[in-house]
């Protein structure tokens, strides 16, 4: 039978060969009619026997090109028969082909490496190449529609080859708007450390050669510049490490391929799956024994973070040079925005870099790499930045007539979230909202954001805490209404969102801080919650935080706090090795802050219990990065031990955790010589008891059985699938987070639900 059929594709379909893909589909399935671009996405029509149009729609969802997202697919029957000739693609009107969905950058395909690694190709060794399934995007759009004019490819004019394959539909390059070659496309450049150009034939051999030197070279990449340098190369490391200023957090390195991926750290099957997607994360994974790269690398850890190659230039700096792991960190200084601009890197990174291999497409928009954990057999985000960003977050059903919402997020690994009908979009990493250049590329997000995504906010939400940065620039835009989110509901909030689930729940917000109701810092939270209210049934016991924020950089102060909720000043008398290398001075003052309780807000934070503890034991008592503490004392676990100490729980709504009794116990076994490993694992157990057990008390009150996890305090692996397990054994519904990362980085998401809901009541 001859039939007619019309098709709305909507997703990610723009910019990623999707028509010629249709165009093909047709013609291989015997159709003729048309394709083209709109508002809506991609529309269509089909005509020929209707056996072969069903064929055709099977087709559609399951073969898409590599970089389409599909996320609804309309079909209508029946329409009248046009007895068209063949199929083709119309060109969209003007001002109607756009779609808000737009595609992350990824990696380099492999089509466009086998044609950089022929010599008789003309992009043989161009570092630029790409096609509509692999590329930039995200990073270089100033504007929408996805076109060429509206990117920062635009100074660049198609030679007639490139112009070629871009308007040829059966070509692999069809409308990819930053096709490129040497002909016509972006160079590289290689500039001294005062940014002078370097006159060299071949930048990237010559850049290859100061590596194997021991330099250190600023690489412009996807989404900023790395500070590069040779993994192998103990000393180079060093020397990055140094003038870096980064004492001990470990430095992300890429390595040429999965095999030697392998040499370096023991893989699951989901972590080279992780490594390998077009994605291209770093992922967190152990390292193997005899791995041959420097100790700087990831000192005290014993943790890689990993990940593969992902420009064609990575791909021909490996290559060529033979590297099998090159150190790619971030290159910013400490908390600043990682760099994009090529004066920019030269006067911010002087004396830090050697040389800077540069380019001259414009990076429009910073995007740091993204980094993955896969935890208890799921992905999980620690920062979700290139490659993830701007695919948006599908919220649960009821949330689509709410108005668009701009949430601007917490304050450290800070990211905004804005929301458009049953869609969020979660920004890319801000980062620590501390400083200026940091507000500043917050500000740039959002506006970008709004502007790529058509969304005019309507609602604002931000946290409780007056002096956030993203709280102030939330007060600023006095234009919109303004919805304030508990740190911590928002957190769970956020959970629930990504799950589709509504709630209620009983939501355990284990955190590093978070402004309470009440004022004071919050951090070890349990919750009845949904989506718009919750109540607090239930928290650690409090300690102070002496000296405020400082405490939370210098776990000593915390374990000292602990202690003296203990022991009074008795605490000092203790015969604890730690005691015994902490300077007389600072003990001195400690105490003093301690008894006169000043500058000492009162915190239920389970981040700062981590970090007592871990001093305590004499673990890790200084924070050069955050986390660092909970980080080493989650490691060095001796697994057998299934040990715990012990609790109490008192009070009721709020129930109260106390920790005293365990607090003692760590010193009795402190003292009775109980290696660290052990105690951290007696430790670990005892959360896990203790807050499943609470979970189970206030099941049998509210009839909950669902268990939403989330805050920062989730980073902890064994944690995460421990308290996981436990809950599940008791027979509990457990959420955790795989879409958005479980720190701060994922409170954006719930601050915007949150707030969607609410303006309800506005
Ligand atoms: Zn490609
Ligand atoms: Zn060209
Ligand atoms: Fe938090």
């Amino acid at each position: 039978m001859h039939a007619r059929s019309a098709g709305t594709v909507r997703g990610i379909v723009q910019g990623v060969g999707f028509r010629p893909f249709i165009y093909k589909l047709a013609v291989r399935c015997g159709l003729t009619g048309f394709v083209t671009n709109t508002s809506q996405g991609v529309e269509l029509e089909v005509e020929g026997r209707a056996a072969d149009i069903d064929r055709f729609f099977a087709a559609v969802s399951d073969e898409g090109p590599p970089l389409a997202q599909i996320s609804s697919i309309e079909r209508s029957d029946d329409i009248p028969v046009q007895n068209d000739r063949e199929f083709s693609i119309r060109k969209s009107r003007a001002g109607e082909n756009r779609s808000t969905l737009v595609s992350p950058d990824v990696c380099v395909c492999e089509d466009c490496l086998r044609e950089m690694n022929d010599q008789g190709d003309r992009r043989f060794r161009y570092p630029f190449i790409n096609c509509t399934h692999c590329g930039p995007r995200y990073t270089i759009i100033r504007d929408i529609p996805y076109d060429r004019p509206l990117t920062t490819m635009d100074p660049f004019k198609m030679c007639p080859a490139c112009l070629a394959e871009y308007e040829d539909p059966g070509n692999r390059r069809f409308h990819a708007q930053p096709n490129a070659c040497w002909e016509c496309g972006p160079r590289l450049e290689l500039r001294d450390g005062d940014g002078r150009p370097i006159a060299c034939e071949d930048p990237v051999g010559e850049t290859i050669r100061r590596l194997k030197e021991g330099g250190v070279v600023a690489v412009k990449g996807l989404g900023g510049f790395h500070l590069a340098a040779d993994a192998q190369n103990p000393g180079a490391v060093a020397r990055l490490r140094g003038r870096k200023h980064r004492e001990e957090k470990p430095l992300a390195v890429m390595v040429r391929d999965v095999d030697a991926a392998r040499s370096i750290a023991v893989l699951s099957r989901d972590e080279i799956e992780a490594l390998s997607s077009r994605r291209r994360p770093i992922v967190i994974v152990k390292k193997q024994e005899g791995h041959g790269l420097a100790p700087d690398v990831a000192p005290r850890n014993h943790n890689f973070g990993v990940m593969l190659p992902y420009t064609p230039l990575h791909y021909l700096l490996f290559m060529e040079g033979g590297f099998k792991a090159l150190v790619m960190t971030s290159g910013n200084l400490s908390e600043e925005p990682i760099t994009i601009d090529n004066e920019d890197a030269v006067s911010r990174l002087r004396g830090i870099a050697d040389a800077f291999l540069v380019n001259d497409r414009e990076i429009h928009l910073r995007s740091d790499d993204s980094i993955v954990r896969v935890v208890d057999g799921t992905l999980r985000h620690i920062r979700r930045s290139r490659g993830f960003v701007p695919v948006p977050v599908q919220l649960p059903e009821g949330l689509s007539g709410l108005p668009p919402v701009l949430a601007v997020g917490a304050e450290l690994k800070n990211t905004l979230c804005l929301t458009k009908g049953s869609y969020a979009f979660p920004s890319q990493h801000v980062g620590d909202m501390e400083n200026l250049e940091t507000l500043e590329f917050f500000r740039l997000t959002a506006a970008h954001l709004e502007r790529i995504l058509e969304i005019k906010p309507e609602v604002l939400a931000a946290d409780l805490h007056p002096d956030y940065l993203s709280t102030r620039y939330a007060l600023e835009r006095t234009e919109l209404p303004l919805i304030r989110v508990q740190h911590h509901h928002a957190h769970i909030v956020s959970v629930l969102a990504e799950n589709g689930f509504p709630g209620p729940v009983i939501g355990l917000a284990l955190d590093g801080t978070g402004l309470g109701e009440d004022r004071t810092i919050w951090g070890g939270e349990v919750l009845t919650a949904d989506l718009t209210s919750y109540e607090r049934v239930g928290h650690l016991q409090q300690a102070l935080l002496p000296g405020g924020d400082a405490a939370a950089r210098n776990p000593r102060r915390m374990a000292l706090s602990y202690l003296f909720r203990s022991y009074g000043r008795d605490a000092l008398d203790l015969p604890l090795p730690f005691l015994r290398g902490l300077d007389p001075t600072e003990a001195r003052l400690v105490t003093r802050i301690l008894e006169r309780r000043v500058h000492s807000p009162w915190t239920s934070s389970c981040g700062r219990l981590f970090d007592a503890v871990s001093a305590l034991a004499g673990v890790c008592g200084k924070n050069s990065y955050e986390g660092q503490a909970a980080v080493e004392l989650e490691m060095i676990q001796d697994e057998p031990d299934k040990g715990f100490y012990p609790w109490s729980v008192q009070g009721r709504n709020p129930r109260i955790l106390e920790t005293g009794a365990l607090i003692r116990a760590i010193v009795e076994d402190l003292l009775r010589g109980v290696s660290q490993g052990v105690i951290s694992r007696r430790f670990h157990n005892t959360l896990i008891e203790l807050f499943s057990s609470v979970c189970y008390e206030i099941r049998q009150e509210t009839r909950i059985n669902e268990v939403a996890l989330s805050g920062g305090v989730f980073q902890n692996a064994s944690l995460l699938a421990g308290l996981s397990r436990s809950l599940r054994e008791r027979g509990f519904r457990v959420f955790t987070h795989s879409r958005v990362p479980t720190n701060d980085g994922g409170v954006s998401l719930g601050q915007a639900v949150c707030a969607a809901l609410r303006s309800r009541e506005l």
